[in-house]
Formats: C-alpha cells, structure tokens, sequence
C-alpha cells in the first residue's frame, strides 16, 4: 500500500474484514469457548482470509505477506465481533507490539501505530534507565478503535458492564485491551456521567487538552496504562493508588517526538498550581491511599489527575528507589481489595512517615515554575 509514514509500522494494512452477523449470537456468547458455532463461522472465515497472500510495501518493495494475521491476535479480532454483536467490519493495522483494530480510517490508524511504537520506546527506555526490571511483552496488545460513540459505548458496556460516557477511552485491566473512538477534530459534547459512577484506578479519565492535542495525549496515555500492566510493574487485578496509576499515565501524556503535547503537562502543571493557591489537595496522607475519583465533580476529577501527576513525579524524581521498592511489593500482591489502614502500612514501609513526606512534597511544589 505505500502509505506506512515510519518503519515503526510493520506488516501495513492487512485488511480483516471480521463481521459477526447481527442478533445471530445471544447476550450470553461472549462467556462461550471458541468451539461455539457462532464464533467457529467467524473463525473460519478469518482463517480463509488469512491464507490468501497480501501485498504490502516494505521500504518501497513489494512482498507477499501470509502471517501478519495469525500473529496478531486472531483471536482477539473474534473475541470483539462477539463481544460488539453486530456486523461490524474492522481492519487490523498490526505493528511490532501492538494490534489496532479499528474501522477503515488507514491515515488515522498509521499515526496511532507509529505514535505507540514510539510510547512503547520511551516507556521501557524510562524505566530501565532508571533501575525498575521489565519484562518483555507476552505478544501484541489489542487496541479497538471505533468511529463513533455508540458503538464504543456498545462494545464498553457488552463486553465488561461499564458505562463510559465519560471516558474517551479507556485500558481495561479486566480485557487487557485500550478502547476509545476517534476523535476529529472536536471532541463530542461530554455526557453526563451516572450518579456514583466511578473511574477505577486502572480505567481512563477524561483529559484537560485543547482539541488538536487530545488523541496524541490519550494515545500514550492509555499505553502507559497497558504497558505498565503488561510488563510487570503493575499486576491486573491487584489494588493500585490512583495516584500511582494515574501519575504514571500521566508522565507519559507529553510525547518527545510531537512538541505540540508538552501542552497537556503543562496543563496538569497549571492545574496542580491553581488548586494549591486554594488550598484544595489532597493531603497526602490520604491520597496516597485513595483508590479512585468520584466522577459527579469534574473540577474535582481534573484536579485528581493533575495532583496524581504531580505526585507521583515529585516520587519519581525525588524517592526513586523507595518508588521502585513500592512498585515491586505490590506487584508481589495477590489480587483482591485491601484495606486502607494495610494500603497505608504498605506505602509507609516503602516511603517512610507521611510527615516528613508531605514537607517535601510542599517544597517540592514550591519549586515547581508554572510554565506557558
Ligand atoms: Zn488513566
């Protein structure tokens, strides 16, 4: 096809066209096993698609690609199309490290590949340097991109109950996948989220960017999140600080290679400064233990994630190893929920009193110079 914009994007444009028909598969399917007959339909179909050779360019040459599909989470392509229960035909766009399935928009899907291989980059370069172990990922990570908001939300609420009106995406430690809708160039007018909704700390959040700048910052944003759960510094199912989650996410949402996204930290940062002027953070005694945001005061939630992410660079920078000796005990953590008063015990062992603690962290935020 000639269109891939960076080497990053591997394998080009193999085109799956996997549609399951719609009302033909009960609400219950998408508990069944592979061997339901629904799904064996779908599967035989991709099967036959992926045998047939492909032209993609490489560098400029032609060369026939038979694998790409098999590699690239076949499996996950029919567990969506059973999960969306309709006819729904996606393309795949697979990459080094990640599968993007998304809805015929090749432009849009090119910059998002090559935007992830480069968060992919950047994540392990920042923490190899500085000391914490990663492992390599197990095989690609699925991204399923829709074109509109109602089938987003179809999807979000099919495949694991949630109600994402309020999110424009979103990584679900549950399926492992990042799922959100294109944007261009608004945003959508937000809904109004459902009383006592919540975003848990392993879910996404809505962003403080300017339009332009909204899917270059969630992009890396929800990478962060797979890739911290995929790599072992995070463990699916285990009870993380919000501030921990979130702060990490966040340290990604500025992308080196775009200049344009140094925006959204700075926006964070002005966010942090103003709500310390009022004196509205959270003290850290009890946002270091906090787990979520409640999502009924968006001023509140917008402040939550400027504050997670101020947090968590200020232990970042200032208590690096205390931070990674954190990161490893949690990670040690059988899944579950725990109690605030051992949440407390865990992060004290690792970072010592919260008094001293919180003294730093008011220096620390005195030094920091609102920025433009
Ligand atoms: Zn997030």
């Amino acid at each position: 096809m000639g269109k891939s914009p960076s080497s990053a994007v591997r394998s080009l444009a193999v085109v799956v066209v996997a549609t399951v028909v719609a009302g033909a598969m009960p609400v219950a399917a998408q508990l069944l096993p592979a061997e339901d007959t629904s799904l064996t339909l779908g599967r035989s179909r991709l099967l036959a698609l992926e045998n047939r050779p492909r032209t993609v360019t490489k560098g400029g040459g032609a060369e026939t690609a038979t694998t790409a599909i098999s590699d690239a989470g076949l499996d996950e392509i029919q567990q969506v199309c059973s999960e969306t229960q309709t006819e729904y035909p996606f393309s795949a766009l697979v990459t080094d490290n990640f599968v993007l399935l998304h809805c015929g928009n090749d432009p849009w899907a090119a910059s998002t590949g090559n935007h992830l291989e480069r968060t992919y980059n950047r994540f392990y370069t920042t923490f190899k340097n500085a000391g914490f172990s990663l492992k390599r990922l197990e095989g690609r990570l699925t991204w399923i991109c829709f074109d509109n908001t109602d089938d987003y939300y179809r999807y979000a609420w099919r495949s694991e109950r949630r109600d994402v009106s309020a999110l424009e995406g979103y990584y679900s430690a549950q399926t492992n996948r990042v799922a959100l809708y294109e944007t261009s160039p608004a945003p959508p007018a937000q809904a109004a989220p459902a009383p006592g909704t919540v975003v848990t700390a392993s879910a996404s959040e809505p962003l403080g960017a300017a339009p332009q700048l909204l899917d270059a910052a969630r992009t890396t944003h929800e990478a962060a999140h797979q890739l911290a759960f995929n790599t072992g510094l995070q463990r699916r199912g285990v009870m993380y600080p919000f501030w921990l989650s979130e702060g990490l996410a966040t340290a990604f949402e500025d992308d080196p290679a775009d200049p344009s996204s140094s925006s959204e930290i700075a926006a964070r940062r002005r966010r942090l400064l103003d709500a310390r002027a009022v004196n509205t953070l959270i003290p850290v005694s009890e946002f270091s233990i906090m787990t979520r945001i409640p999502l009924d005061d968006m001023g509140r939630v917008y402040d939550g994630y400027a504050q997670a992410w101020g947090f968590y660079t200020f232990l970042f920078e200032k208590h690096r190893s205390e931070l990674n000796h954190y990161v490893a005990r949690l990670q040690s953590l059988a899944p579950g929920r725990r109690s605030p008063e051992r949440m407390r015990r865990e992060f004290t062992d690792s970072f010592g009193p919260v008094k001293p603690l919180e003294k730093q962290w008011v220096e620390y935020l005195d030094g920091l110079e609102r920025v433009p």
